[in-house]
């Protein structure tokens, strides 16, 4: 299985490195080339809209909306979230998102008084798991075919609807595998 991490920015070696120690064939996507052989895809984060412009520049926005549509398996995490989210609130206006899970999300807005923080999620059938939230996306609605994993003070945060799996943190910087392991095995 190759599993691709879209490489336009972010923290794109953190994925690549916590797939290569699941084992998994893991593959840098920049261009409409790459995607192709990749059967499913890490969005990482970093800054959604330099992400959205960068989609756009390199091509491969409408490819990755056509192979998401097709039902290719997706995990993005925090602006990666964004960037899968059906409405994003404080985006730049020409901003663009795949609208493949059905959430409204406000950028920058979680524990804004903070910023960043790390903390422990109870996560549904997975257990303890360290989250890193850094700028985090704020899930402001959930539709009612979006299964909630895992919150915050009540608040969403990890969020998955079929093949669609979203977390506004960060599983890639705490050593932490199970997520990956949880979107590699269970996300189809
Ligand atoms: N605030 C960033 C954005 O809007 C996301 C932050 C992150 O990925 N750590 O894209």
């Amino acid at each position: 299985m190759k599993v691709g991490v879209l490489a336009l920015q972010g923290d794109v070696s953190e994925h690549v490195q916590a797939l290569a120690d699941l084992g998994a064939d893991a593959v840098e996507v920049r261009t409409p080339e790459d995607l192709g052989p990749v059967d499913r895809l890490i969005l990482p984060g970093g800054e959604s809209t330099t992400m959205s412009m960068l989609l756009e520049s390199s091509g491969l926005f409408d490819p990755i909306a056509a192979r998401l549509d097709d039902g290719m398996p997706a995990f993005g995490t925090c602006a990666g979230m964004i960037l899968l989210s059906e409405v994003v609130l404080d985006g730049r206006p020409d901003q663009r998102s795949f609208g493949v899970i059905d959430i409204a999300v406000r950028r920058n807005a979680f524990g804004r008084q903070v910023d960043s923080f790390e903390t422990e999620l109870e996560v549904h059938g997975t257990g303890l798991v360290p989250a890193v939230f850094i700028r985090a996306p704020y899930v402001e609605r959930v539709g009612d075919d979006v299964e909630v994993l895992a919150r915050v003070d009540d608040h969403p945060v990890l969020c998955r609807q079929g093949h669609v799996l979203a977390a506004a943190f960060h599983p890639e910087l705490s050593g932490d595998l199970r997520l990956h392991e949880l979107f590699l095995r269970e996300v189809n």
